[in-house]
């Protein structure tokens, strides 16, 4: 059975140790981009990822998560900084993990290459799909060198993220449905030393930190191992001030003037590249199905892209494996039968995560305060009182594996009440 699998990242590289893990497919893995073991680390094309219990419990039931805790840190918490008070400590209840994406998925390849003693996995590198037919079952790739190439498939998984090829593909099939949304915030990232000695700075390792402005712009850092801090600086599509900045002095201007203690933590090189690093989209994904006959399966953002305001996007990526492997378990890898299973189990949670991902967080202030009074009521009568008061519905989704679908009933008027909050906010923006 010849398995092709578009897209190296985290959802399309834990496939391939799941599938190899059953013994009976020879597995051919394409992705666009070069090996990124083999280039220098080129920060702009990375982020920093937030692993929870799901992601975790799916790399851990195929042996993988000690290896990849190995690279990366424990986050016990949140530190949130305001100019006129003092910082806040969000603690969390059950450490998580923070890892770099392009590490995480070079430990899964790493890993790959050293299970597959009878050579039946390959991956090809600089190698993006152009093309897809389903009918004849080919696809189409063109190489580095714009040469392009035909290959047949037995069984064909889209795990190419959130532009994927794949999936535009069954926009040309029988009543396929797919909505595609822009949040209205983008995100560049800001690359910083967690440490200056001779400031006295020394930003806690194990915790997230965040600074917030009034209209809404902030800034994320993540520690890593290197002693860093990964950043993202989240802010307004339209009227910001961020895009406007076109010199090394406007970056270290904008920083030292918004976010002081963070200007302190960026050196002269970073404020430079800064300039030049694009902006990037939060995009989410909706699909009616996330099969194509019985031979072909989109994965992953692929599938069901969500933006990261609740940190699932890649640990739900990690789940759909799971789901998988659970599915052919139950047909006996009877993958006509599994493929068309995975959208009926999987939709209702798929959907319910982007209702989650959109609608958990307000923007509002005053209904923002009341998500925190809200967390924090729940937290306390959940640890007084746990046989009468369910956990929080967030930390449901971060600490354990209840489907989305389930924990959406003690959260449904919220999300409401957010959602209509946000829209108004938004609407009257525009
Ligand atoms: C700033 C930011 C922060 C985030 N933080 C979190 C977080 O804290 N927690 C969390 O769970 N999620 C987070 N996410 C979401 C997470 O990154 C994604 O959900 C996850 O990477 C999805 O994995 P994937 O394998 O489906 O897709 P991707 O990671 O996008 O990988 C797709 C792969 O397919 C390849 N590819 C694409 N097109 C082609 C083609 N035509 N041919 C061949 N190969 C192709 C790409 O090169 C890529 O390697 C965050 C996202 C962003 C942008």
């Amino acid at each position: 059975m010849k398995v092709t699998i578009i897209g190296a990242g985290p959802a399309g590289s834990l496939l391939a140790h799941y599938l190899l893990r059953r013994g009976q497919y020879q597995i051919d893995i394409y992705d666009s981009r070069p090996d990124p073991r083999k280039i220098s680390f080129s920060k702009y094309r990375t982020f920093p990822l937030l692993l929870s219990e799901r992601g975790l419990n799916a790399l851990r039931n195929i042996g993988l998560e000690e290896a990849v805790k190995s690279h990366g840190i424990e986050n016990t918490g949140m530190i949130n900084y305001s100019k006129n008070s003092k910082p806040q400590e969000l603690v969390r209840r059950k450490p998580i993990l923070t890892i770099d994406r392009n590490t995480l998925v070079n430990t899964l390849l790493e890993k790959l290459e050293e299970k597959d003693k009878n050579r039946q996995f390959n991956i090809y590198f600089n190698s993006r799909c152009i093309g897809v037919d389903f009918r004849h079952k080919r696809l189409k790739f063109k190489k580095e060198t714009e040469e392009e190439i035909t290959v047949g498939y037995d069984l064909l998984f889209g795990a190419d993220g959130v532009r994927s090829v794949v999936r535009t593909h069954f926009l040309n099939t029988e009543r396929f449905e797919f909505e595609q949304s822009y949040l209205h915030e983008v995100y560049k990232t800001v690359y910083l030393s967690r440490i200056n000695d001779k400031l006295r700075i020394n930003l806690e390792p194990n915790k997230l930190h965040s600074w917030k402005l009034e209209d809404g712009t902030r800034l994320l850092a993540m520690p890593q191992p290197d002693n860093t801090l990964s950043c993202g600086l989240v802010f307004k599509h339209k009227k910001n001030q961020v895009m406007g900045m076109s010199s090394k002095s406007e970056v270290r201007e904008f920083f030292e003037h918004n976010f002081p203690e963070v200007a302190k933590l960026m050196s002269e090189s970073e404020a430079e590249a800064f300039v030049k690093r694009p902006a990037w989209n939060f995009v989410t994904i909706r699909c009616n199905r996330y099969h194509q006959g019985d031979s072909v399966l989109i994965i992953g953002d692929a599938a069901h892209a969500v933006p990261p305001t609740i940190a699932q996007g890649c640990n739900s990526a990690l789940e759909d494996v799971i789901v998988f492997d659970r599915i052919l378990d139950e047909y006996d890898d009877d993958y006509t039968k599994a493929i068309p299973q995975f959208t009926a189990r999987r939709i209702r949670d798929a959907h319910t995560l982007k209702n989650l991902a959109e609608n958990s967080i307000p923007i509002s202030k005053p209904l923002f305060l009341q998500f925190v009074l809200r967390r924090k009521f729940a937290r306390t009568m959940n640890q007084l009182f746990p046989q009468f008061f369910a956990p929080f519905f967030l930390d449901l989704i971060a600490e354990t594996t209840v489907p989305y679908s389930e924990i959406l009933k003690s959260a449904k008027d919220w999300l409401s009440k957010v959602k209509k909050s946000n829209h108004k906010i938004l609407d009257s923006s525009y």
